[in-house]
């Protein structure tokens, strides 16, 4: 137990002191770059809608930062699933010292059900683990029922990454997770988080994005087809389409999808995308 001489605002020890006393070293190859800055966890807590009370689904914990800041904002009950047990004790403070309000699932995020776990219209709120970020959120954006059991998604990514979920089209950053994300969410950055702020700090910026998903996708047409037209025009971004899609049915899809078969995939809305994936056999 960490010295409980000098507690914060919740009456729980500065993170600094739980890592310390728990010694929690950070793994990188569990993605652990830690926030012990209250102002910014409290800051993304609020981005998430915590002040508004309500159920939060939180990946990866960690030593509690975020956690200790959902709660503090108002949240009525966190859920966490952190892969690292070494997290457990620490946590557990934190569960006593919110009685009720913290359950702690110690596991992979990428293999829960999270169906069977939260209840419907959670927020997920998240400073993801850099190696598995993206993973995670394609596991959520291609949950086979929608709307998902999520009302919303606020989470850390880097700042790369973030700019491929939010890109409009006609870009470098515009690609397969852009028309994926925003085919069945509106997506955004709130804002960007400095390397400093992590211990260890990561190479790169970081970014928060919020996520909201559509009641319907944006254009209708079966995932599994949207999937196959995104890989295989990404999958050779620089070529026209005609060329890409060969495999898929060229000139005569996109002609079947009113689809100039000069163009490249950046150039394509997500509607255009949608229009090609129900134009397949
Ligand atoms: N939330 C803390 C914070 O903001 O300081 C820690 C964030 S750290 C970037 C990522 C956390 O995710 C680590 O605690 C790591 O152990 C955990 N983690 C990594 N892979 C995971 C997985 N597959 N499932 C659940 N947690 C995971």
């Amino acid at each position: 137990m960490p010295d409980l001489s000098k507690q914060g605002p919740d009456n729980l020890p500065p993170l600094r002191d739980v890592i310390a006393a728990y010694d929690l070293a950070p793994k990188k190859s569990l993605g652990q770059n830690f926030l012990f800055d209250l102002n910014l966890t409290r800051k993304i807590a609020r981005a998430a809608g915590a002040e508004d009370g309500g159920v939060f689904y939180e990946v990866g914990p960690g030593p509690g930062g975020l956690t200790r800041a959902l709660l503090a904002e108002g949240a009525d009950k966190v859920i966490a699933v952190e892969r690292d047990a070494r997290c457990l004790p620490a946590l557990a403070d934190i569960a006593a010292a919110y009685p009720g309000k913290l359950e702690v699932v110690s596991g992979d995020a990428l293999e829960l059900d999270e169906a069977a776990l939260v209840p419907q219209g959670v927020r997920v709120a998240a400073n993801l683990p850099y190696n598995v970020g993206t993973a995670i959120l394609i596991k959520w954006l291609t949950a086979p029922a929608w709307p998902p059991v999520w009302a919303s998604l606020t989470l850390m990514f880097q700042k790369e990454v973030a700019q491929r979920i939010t890109a409009p089209p006609g870009g470098a950053h515009y690609g397969r997770l852009s028309v994926l994300a925003q085919w069945r969410c509106t997506a955004k950055i709130l804002f960007d988080v400095n390397r400093g702020a992590f211990v260890p700090p990561p190479s790169v910026t970081s970014s928060i994005v919020r996520l909201e998903p559509r009641p319907e996708p944006l254009a209708p047409c079966a995932l599994s087809d949207l999937e196959r037209i995104t890989a295989a025009a990404f999958g050779q971004r620089r070529k026209m389409l005609r060329q890409s899609l060969k495999p898929l049915g060229g000139e005569a899809l996109l002609a079947k999808a009113g689809i100039d078969p000069t163009m490249r995939p950046e150039d394509l809305t997500i509607a255009q995308f949608a229009a090609l994936a129900r134009a397949l056999p």
